[in-house]
């Protein structure tokens, strides 16, 4: 099926494209016409993941990227820039969980999950924004920066308190982004997804503890991933023009 909003023209750096919500995002970002950087740690997952992408027709690199890397994260859009020009659409998707209570959690879990789902988003939109300002997005109002949320930013989160206080800092970080970036042709808004079953939860999802978790939900079922795709296209696209600084909540109800 033909994705709902056009990409086309675009260039696209997706990070955590090696699994997940970020490989399928890379996908549909490829079959919207965006020129695909698949950003993650493990390249041969995210090779793997471009080359079905040119197979089915669309154009797509493999970028070695570590968000908690600074170096790594300016390395990632120099050779993103050099394949396909200036990354003009940016999802901040990359994270980690380290699921346990606050008393059992080692403190270099707790830091892993700050630097990866917090200062990873930071680096990720400001390299992203210093790029995109230079190249003249003040005047082509081009920039489209999406972060990655989630329902545990403003809902209960019994497992790892760290990983839910660092989607509530991001959704606070792209709305002060949003208002610093407003001038500059760059917009930015944030998603947040219900519970999808990716690898960051699978092994839950198989215990008794996640069959009760699903049971939980008012509708008795995990969100499907393919339910993000007109959300994030929408922000990602010419569409989403005057469209800055909001939140949208994606989770087939899960938190009422
Ligand atoms: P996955 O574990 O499937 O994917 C996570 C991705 O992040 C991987 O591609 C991983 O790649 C990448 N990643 C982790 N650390 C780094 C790093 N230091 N540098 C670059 N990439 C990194 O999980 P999901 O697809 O479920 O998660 C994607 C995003 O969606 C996360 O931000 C998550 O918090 C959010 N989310 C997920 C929900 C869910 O229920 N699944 C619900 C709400 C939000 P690699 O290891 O190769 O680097």
């Amino acid at each position: 099926m033909k994705p709902r909003y056009s990409l086309e023209g675009r260039t696209a750096l997706i990070t955590g494209a090696s699994s997940g919500i970020g490989a399928h995002l890379a996908a549909l970002f490829g079959a919207a016409g965006a020129r695909v950087l698949l950003g993650a740690r493990r390249k041969d997952r995210t090779e793997e993941e471009a080359g079905k992408i040119r197979a089915a027709g669309g154009e797509a690199l493999a970028v070695e990227l570590d968000v908690t890397d600074e170096g790594s994260v300016i390395a990632a859009y120099d050779a993103a820039e050099k394949a396909f020009g200036t990354v003009d659409t940016i999802v901040a998707n990359a994270g980690i969980s380290r699921d346990g209570r606050s008393t059992d959690v080692s403190a270099g879990d707790m830091q892993a999950v700050v630097d990866t789902n917090f200062s990873g988003v930071y680096l990720t939109a400001r390299e992203g924004a210093r790029r995109l300002i230079a190249a003249g997005s003040r005047e082509s109002g081009a920039g489209r920066i999406v972060l990655l949320g989630s329902i545990t930013s403003f809902a209960n989160h019994n497992g790892d308190a760290t990983y839910a206080a660092m989607k509530a800092a991001v959704a606070h970080l792209g709305r002060n982004l949003a208002r610093e970036w407003v001038r500059m042709g760059i917009n930015v808004n944030t998603v947040h997804p219900g519970y999808i079953e990716t690898e960051l939860n699978a092994d839950f999802y198989k215990t008794e503890g996640g069959e009760a978790h699903i049971r939980s939900f008012h509708r008795r079922r995990l969100t499907a991933v393919e339910a993000l795709d007109d959300p994030i296209l929408f922000f990602a696209s010419d569409a989403s023009a005057m469209v800055t600084g909001s939140e949208l909540i994606v989770d087939d109800g899960q938190r009422l």
